[in-house]
């Protein structure tokens, strides 16, 4: 159960500490959209986003929004943001996370993956070996297949991690 654990856990995605990481070597960030950095299924990048994605690139991180949504879902939120991204992730399955990481040039050692599904987000970063950081979800309203995973997760929170959300 080790594989669902995240390695920080963060109230809103930019509580990050940003310098800190990158001073640890970390290089690149992975982005998960719905319910850690927009509402699901409709939020475009809004300007603390948007200032998120700044901040990341000017200390020097490589960033990439990483979503299990599809291309114009990715696009409504990118809008006309120079950003890189990969849609249809299949998360948790490791080989989309490998095939990123190897894009930009870095190693899933290097890479931090941002995201509010244990079940997506965090395994596939723990089975591929980047370092998954669960940020608590933005509102609590969710997609329906979402709010099935979501069910699980409170399990895995209450009796495996002994943590609530
Ligand atoms: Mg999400």
């Amino acid at each position: 159960m080790a594989l669902f654990r995240p390695k920080e856990i963060l109230n809103i995605f930019t509580d990050l500490d940003i310098d800190s990481y990158r001073e640890k070597g970390f290089d690149t960030v992975l982005l998960d959209i719905d319910n850690t950095i927009a509402i699901p299924d409709t939020g475009s990048c809004d300007e603390r986003a948007e200032k998120f994605l700044k901040d990341l690139k000017e200390a020097g991180f490589k960033v990439v929004i990483f979503s299990n949504n599809n291309e114009n879902r990715v696009k409504m939120f990118i809008r006309d943001l120079d950003v890189e991204y990969y849609h249809l992730a299949l998360k948790p399955l490791p080989f989309s996370y490998r095939i990123v990481c190897k894009r930009m040039h870095t190693k899933p050692s290097r890479t931090i993956v941002m995201g509010d599904q244990l079940l997506t987000d965090i395994l596939g970063a723990n089975l591929s070996g980047c370092y998954g950081i669960y940020c608590r979800q933005l509102q609590e309203t969710d997609t329906p297949i979402t709010a099935f995973n979501r069910r699980f997760e409170k399990l895995i929170w209450r009796y495996i991690l002994r943590e609530k959300v």
